[in-house]
């Protein structure tokens, strides 16, 4: 698919919208070329909330401690760096979908 002249933005809602299994942010990152996980965090915030005017959602699978199973809720969407429980550092990264609502 030729998707050259499309933004960031819009590159991340097909992505995640025709895709059949969720992805992380290391997934998305290397699809899209996006070089910082910061920037990659801010789309998808800014994605979520325009999303609210459409009949799409952005699914997220929060984060979660590999070390304790500790799952972190999240007001912002971000990685952790370590599990507040058991201070462990092996965070399973968040995971991101985009579905119709009446899917959902
Ligand atoms: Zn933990």
């Amino acid at each position: 698919m030729n998707s050259e002249w499309l933004t960031t933005r819009e590159k991340l809602f097909l992505l995640l919208s025709t895709s059949s299994k969720p992805l992380t942010s290391r997934e998305i990152m290397r699809k899209l070329d996006i070089r910082r996980e910061k920037e990659l965090y801010e789309h998808l915030n800014h994605l979520a909330l325009s999303l609210k005017r459409t009949e799409f959602t952005l699914i997220v699978f929060p984060p979660r401690c590999a070390n304790c199973g500790y799952v972190f809720s999240l007001e912002k969407i971000k990685k952790p760096s370590r599990c507040p429980k058991c201070k462990s550092q092996k965070i399973i990264p968040p995971m991101f979908l985009i579905r119709s609502k009446k899917d959902v």
